[in-house]
């Protein structure tokens, strides 16, 4: 029998990040492209008498806001997996070591959700098909299937919609987070607060040809004027902090500059990784605290197997 499995599981990034005016189930509906990068949770489960979660953290991740019970996204997937498979009397000790930061706008929660439903599949040998693993991400979270298939995907409906696109890039991002989250529910209330009014009933948020073009032709350099993110006026005025950061990142690298999803991380995009180096460097003179990470990277992936 299998005593444990380790899966990796990418954070993600919207290149692009278009959301439309509210649902009536309350749901935004998004156009984006995801891509995966290399910040990582690594999952591990061993079999348990009763589902179990400890949380560990690299340096420089807070940890206060994970729950360490049966709201943790991680143990809900684990619980989805094996109702799907009608076997409820199947549990696990599930350790999260987190690379990805929380509440940042990476999706964290989503990556743990993501790599835990593979690894409980592969622990208990329930062999669900893809298409099962997805259903079951969707329901879990809007970004938890992306987290599955990783690379550079669009994403539709909700978000839980994806299909993978061709990107030949290879990005270099320098990831400045905040210490502070952004609860992203927040985020989006603001956005409809802010500029809901202002779309029109039938607007339908639509992902830029020319980006699509870029990914493919693997040029980075002509990606930064397709990068946008329609929640960064209402995360940036919910957080004026967030703009000081901004402008500040905007000086050294005027057009590079992107917040991650619902924020509060910041990136800056560079086309290798000598460039990156560089810029980490002068974000480490000036005391921010700061991660290079390439993109894009692979989806959930066992690394560890006994
Ligand atoms: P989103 O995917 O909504 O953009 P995010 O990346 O900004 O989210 P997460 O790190 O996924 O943020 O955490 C969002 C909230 O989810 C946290 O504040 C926490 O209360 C809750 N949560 C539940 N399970 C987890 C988990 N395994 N890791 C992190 N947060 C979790």
């Amino acid at each position: 029998m299998t005593q444990a499995v380790t899966v990796r599981a990418p954070a993600k990034i919207n290149l692009y990040l278009g959301v439309g005016p509210v649902r009536e189930d309350g749901f935004h509906p998004l156009a984006t492209v995801y891509q995966a990068i290399g910040l990582y949770d690594d999952v591990t489960v061993t079999p348990a008498e009763q589902w179990e979660i400890h949380t560990v953290a690299d340096a420089g991740i807070d940890l206060a806001a994970v729950p360490d019970d049966e709201d943790n996204i991680a143990i809900r997937a684990g619980k989805a997996l094996v109702a799907h498979h009608h076997r409820p009397e199947l549990a696990a000790h599930v350790e999260i070591h987190k690379g990805i930061p929380v509440a940042g706008g990476m999706g964290g929660g989503s990556a743990d959700a993501a790599a835990t439903l593979v690894a409980v599949d592969r622990l208990f040998d329930l062999n669900t098909s893809d298409d099962d693993l997805l259903a079951i991400a969707a329901e879990l979270g809007s970004d938890v299937p992306f987290a599955l298939i990783g690379g550079t995907a669009i994403g539709t409906g909700r978000g839980e919609i994806v299909e993978p696109v061709v990107d030949t890039t290879q990005c270099w991002w320098v990831v400045v987070p905040h210490e502070i989250g952004l609860s992203t529910p927040l985020v989006y209330k603001h956005f409809d607060m802010m500029v809901a009014e202002e779309l029109l009933e039938a607007f339908q948020p639509a992902i830029p040809q020319s980006l699509l073009g870029d990914l493919a032709t693997g040029d980075v350099l002509t990606l930064t004027p397709d990068l946008e993110n329609d929640l960064a006026a209402a995360a940036y005025d919910l957080r004026p902090d967030l703009v000081e950061l901004r402008e500040r990142l905007e000086r050294l690298w005027p057009d590079a500059v992107l917040l991650s999803g619902s924020g509060p991380t910041q990136l800056a995009l560079f086309a290798d990784r000598d460039a990156a180096r560089i810029a980490a460097g002068t974000l480490s003179q000036e005391g921010l605290t700061h991660w290079l990470a390439p993109g894009p990277v692979a989806g959930c992936t066992v690394i560890d197997y006994s």
